[in-house]
Formats: structure tokens, C-alpha cells, sequence
């Protein structure tokens, strides 16, 4: 088991409800049991574990992300106390480097919340949905209102008190790429981390013979390539570095847990598009260690399987090392688990395809010196289409134990 990051919903209510949120708008309503807040004592319990942890694993960096809810409703002794207490183990470990991200809505954001960041080194990224229209069409208060004016003002903020202003944004193919890039050209944002919408082989809403999302991609990569000013997009960078072989070290979805406010350890919260109760360990941080998940069923497919095994399909795919098989919650299925190809698998491949021509055209001597084939995305997905590549890599045993005992946890 390897993990380096941890995710803290310090705080289980939110001063937005918008209409997709998976905590509070779609059947999911275990977040009225929850405290408001994060004790004192779970925080106690955390920084403990993760002390022991690192110990144990000889871990030289660790992240911690603060997560809602939304984390701005929580008081900023909350800050103040969990980083002073971590700098406390930072000194008696010596050689390890902490980190603190802080994801936010950003409608509470001020000088007073910016100034504490600045104080504390915690590095904050704000939610938007792209354009107002997008925005405001889902992201609403609890009287409907959208929430956009609001979230432009702290990320100027921002950018006027910290220099930068990092953005995550769910891609909503309604609005066109040109739409998108041109209103966070006008937030004058620093870094957009954009995300493929979280659906698997069972919700899938688009056709599998087309590739919407990978021409919405090709087409916003184009746009990016062709403004001397970008923004920086992961996506894109993780892509191009990956074609040119460059390897950063970067947090991968296997490498996060979630700390629950009451404490429940769980899996990252995009698997909960995988089915109710999906993510639940049964676990607590006060009574249980993290290595502890190790032996739940959900672990033995979190961390023991599928973030190194991919389905046979993937291992033998050409441009494997570049794609690595997308995300976790787009390779699941009911019946096989992880144990599929990315379900915006076409997507994929006609995107790295894009991106590798691009990077031929910018370097054509270095591209015929190292002899590298060129991608060619209709033949991929002809020969991956007309292979039979059904070999599970768990058995059908620990597969139907994982869902009866998810399903008792629920
Ligand atoms: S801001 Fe985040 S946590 Fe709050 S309602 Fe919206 S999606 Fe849910
Ligand atoms: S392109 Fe498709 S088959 Fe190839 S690694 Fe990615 S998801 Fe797997």
C-alpha cells in the first residue's frame, strides 16, 4: 500500500448546493450524520497516523488537501491549530515535506482567508465551471442564485494578493472550448486543472462510437497552442511530457485517501460514481490505521490491483505508456470491475494522436533523428477492436466479495 496524500473534509455542509453535487443532490444523504465539523480529536488522530506512516514507509513528502463541504466555513483556528501541529512532527521527522492544498468554492474567499494562506503556505484552487452561463447553471446558493459574480471576485482576489490563481474546472461540452478558454483568459487564472466528467460503463452518457469529448479536447488543445499567453492545463503538460518521456512525479489518484469529518477512511471520492456506498471502507481513523485498509476488499482492488495491473486490453495497447489507461472511475464496470479499458478510450487515443502531431511538427529533425512512429489513431482503435483481449486480472471470487460486502456497508 502506497499513498501520499491525504484528503480532509474538515467541514460536511456547504454554503452552495449546486445541482450535481454528489454529497448533497443525488441521493446520497449520509452527510446528515455527519458533524458539522472535524474535531479536534480526529485531527489529533490523523497527524498521529500520518506521523507513523511516514515512518513506516520512509515517506520524504506528504500532502494534505482540505476539502468540504466547503473548508471555508470551518474557523481559521481550524488552520492555524492542524498546520502548527503538523510542523510540530515535520521538525521531530527531520528529512520530510509537508504540503497544503485547500480546495474552495471560492464565494468566501477574502483578504483575511488570503492572508492566512500566505501565513500558513497553503496552497489554494478554486471551482469553476467555466463560463457564467455554465457556472451559474449549476453552481447555485441555496436560494438558486448562481454563484459566479461571487466566485470572480475571490479569484481577482486572488490573483491580486498571491500572484496566481489556480482554477479546477469540470468539463461541460455545452459550452464550446473557444467559450471556455476566453472566460478564464478574462479571470486572468493561472492554472486550470480541466477534469473529464466522472462516468463509467454503466452511465456512460455518450455514443462509444464517437469521440465528443476527444474533439471538445483536440479543439481546446489548439486554442492553448496558439495563444502565446496560456494558462498552464496539467492535462495537456502531463500528455506532452509523457510523449517526450519526461517523468514528473505527480499525485495519482491511487496515492489519495479521504478523512470523512467524523473520521471514516475512504477511497477518492470520484469512485463514488461507481455506486452508492462505493467508497466506504468501515474504517475510522480513530480506531484504525490507515495500513488497516489494506485488508478490505475495497483495498485489495484500490491498492493491491488495479493501479498497477491494467486490463489486458491496455497492456497490449500502443500508446499504453502515454495513456496509462485513463482514470480509475472511467475503466469501471458492474461486471468486470476495473478490469476495462478507459470507457473515453477513443477519446483518448485521438487525443494523444493530436498532441503527438503537434509535437512532431514543433521538433521534425529530432522526431526523423529518434525514428518515432507516428500515431496513427485509426489503426490503434482498429486493432484493439479486433482482438479478443477477455482476460480478468482478479478473479470473479474477490469481485463478488468486494460488492456483497460493499453492498452491507451502505
Ligand atoms: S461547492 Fe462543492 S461541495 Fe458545495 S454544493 Fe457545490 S459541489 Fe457540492
Ligand atoms: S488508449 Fe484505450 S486501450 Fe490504450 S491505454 Fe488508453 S484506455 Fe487503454
Amino acid at each position: 500500500m502506497d499513498f501520499n496524500s491525504l484528503a480532509i473534509k474538515i467541514a460536511s455542509r456547504c454554503n452552495l448546493n449546486c445541482s450535481y453535487c454528489f454529497m448533497y443532490n443525488l441521493g446520497d444523504t449520509t452527510y446528515k450524520s455527519q458533524p458539522k465539523f472535524m474535531s479536534t480529536e480526529i485531527v489529533d488522530n490523523i497527524i498521529d497516523k500520518t506521523k507513523t506512516y511516514i515512518q513506516q514507509y520512509n515517506k520524504k513528502e506528504f500532502f494534505f488537501l482540505f476539502h468540504g463541504g466547503e473548508p471555508l466555513l470551518a474557523p481559521k483556528e481550524f488552520y492555524i491549530d492542524f498546520v502548527t501541529k503538523v510542523k510540530k512532527i515535520e521538525d521531530e521527522l527531520n528529512d520530510v515535506v509537508f504540503s497544503f492544498d485547500i480546495q474552495t468554492n471560492g464565494v468566501l474567499l477574502d483578504k483575511s482567508w488570503i492572508h492566512l494562506f500566505k501565513e500558513l503556505n497553503i496552497s489554494p484552487s478554486v471551482s469553476v465551471d467555466g463560463t457564467k452561463k455554465a457556472h451559474d447553471m449549476f453552481r447555485v446558493d441555496h436560494k438558486g442564485n448562481g454563484s459566479y459574480d461571487d466566485v470572480f471576485k475571490g479569484v481577482t482576489l486572488l490573483n491580486n494578493e498571491m500572484n496566481f490563481a489556480d482554477i479546477a474546472c469540470v468539463i461541460n461540452i455545452n459550452d464550446t472550448p473557444l467559450e471556455i478558454y476566453n472566460s478564464f483568459k478574462k479571470m486572468d487564472v493561472s492554472y486550470v486543472n480541466f477534469l473529464i466528467p466522472d462516468y463509467t460503463h454503466n452511465n456512460y452518457p455518450f455514443n462509444k462510437d464517437e469521440t465528443v469529448m476527444g474533439d471538445w479536447l483536440i479543439e481546446l488543445f489548439d486554442i492553448w497552442t496558439n495563444d502565446a499567453n496560456r494558462f498552464k492545463i496539467p492535462m495537456f503538460l502531463g500528455l506532452l511530457n509523457s510523449l517526450t518521456m519526461i517523468n514528473e512525479s505527480s499525485t495519482n489518484e491511487s496515492t489519495v485517501l479521504i478523512i470523512e469529518t467524523n473520521g471514516e477512511i475512504e477511497a477518492i471520492d470520484s469512485l463514488k460514481a461507481c455506486g452508492h456506498g462505493f467508497t466506504k471502507t468501515g474504517f475510522n481513523i480513530k480506531e484504525n490505521t490507515f495500513q488497516d485498509i489494506e485488508e478490505t476488499s475495497l483495498g485489495k482492488l484500490y491498492f493491491n490491483n488495479f493501479t498497477s495491473k491494467l486490463c489486458k486490453q491496455c497492456q497490449e495497447c500502443p500508446i499504453q505508456e502515454v495513456c496509462k489507461g485513463g482514470r480509475l472511475v472511467h475503466r469501471y464496470s458492474k461486471e468486470k470491475g476495473f478490469n476495462n479499458p478507459s470507457v473515453y478510450c477513443k477519446d483518448l487515443i485521438k487525443l494523444i494522436a493530436h498532441i503527438q502531431k503537434f509535437f512532431i511538427s514543433c521538433f521534425p529533425d529530432l522526431h526523423e533523428k529518434e525514428n518515432i512512429e507516428e500515431i496513427n489513431p485509426a489503426d490503434i482503435i482498429n486493432y484493439l477492436s479486433s482482438t479478443n483481449f477477455d482476460t480478468n486480472f482478479y478473479h470473479k471470487k474477490e469481485l463478488e466479495s468486494f460488492s456483497e460486502k460493499n453492498i452491507q456497508l451502505v
